[in-house]
């Protein structure tokens, strides 16, 4: 089984927990790009749309509360707080600014990958449709797996297709916009960047569709966006 390896972005600017994740992180089925600043991350949750989001609460240009804030404004990414003992203030703060967890320091690495999976499991089943598994005419995605079958067949996506395919899974059925892809998929506002869209939902076809010119899952709703039929 070939997955697709969560993309995990650190903000911290302690540079012995840094070491320390960096080394255990990918030893565990995640990919890693890190940030040391708050500014730096905000960047990277723009730039890169990580799955997960570590996120250390002191950082020196800045508070990551904001940090955390700004980003709940354009997206529900899982949000993991890395916060000091003795400072319980601002986990509470943390959650109510819509962090998804936190491990309080020092912590081990079998509590920080059971909390890691526990949030990205959460996100996964957090579909509009209840479900983390679209099984329709021999297409089946599954979300928690991370993995793509056609028949038997496994489907190799590149990570952004997948995300692409995902969104579509979690909205299966409806009409999703250009606007709302760039959204979901990219972290874009506007609808600039709608060619985007389109080029990675030809790819996406080319992998899964038997026929890419005439789809039975992938729908174009001309002028409007993209639909995966669930029937
Ligand atoms: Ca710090």
């Amino acid at each position: 089984m070939s997955t697709v390896e969560p993309l995990v972005l650190l903000v911290e600017d302690e540079p012995p927990m840094r070491r320390f994740l960096r080394a255990a992180l990918p030893a565990n089925g995640f990919r890693l790009v890190e940030a040391a600043t708050a500014r730096e991350g905000l960047a990277h949750a723009a730039g890169y749309n990580p799955d997960l989001i570590l996120l250390d609460l002191g950082l020196p240009d800045g508070e990551g509360l904001d940090v955390l804030r700004d980003v709940r404004g354009w997206s529900q990414v899982p949000v993991l707080v890395l916060s000091a003992r003795g400072h319980e203030g601002d986990k509470v703060r943390a959650l109510d600014e819509g962090a998804d967890d936190y491990v309080t320091k020092p912590f081990g690495m079998p509590e920080l990958l059971a909390r890691m999976r526990a949030a990205l499991r959460r996100t996964a089943q957090r579909a509009d449709t209840g479900t983390a598994l679209f099984d329709v005419d021999g297409l089946r995605v599954d979300l928690v797996r991370r993995t793509v079958h056609r028949g038997d067949d496994e489907i190799r996506l590149t990570p952004t297709e997948f995300k692409l395919l995902a969104t579509l899974v979690r909205h299966a059925g409806r009409v999703m916009t250009h606007a709302q892809l760039l959204k979901e998929v990219w972290g874009v506002h506007g609808r600039e960047q709608a060619q985007l869209v389109r080029q990675y939902m030809t790819q996406l076809r080319h992998k899964i569709e038997t026929d890419a010119a005439r789809p039975r899952w992938l729908r174009t709703e001309p002028g409007v966006g993209y639909r995966l039929l669930d029937h």
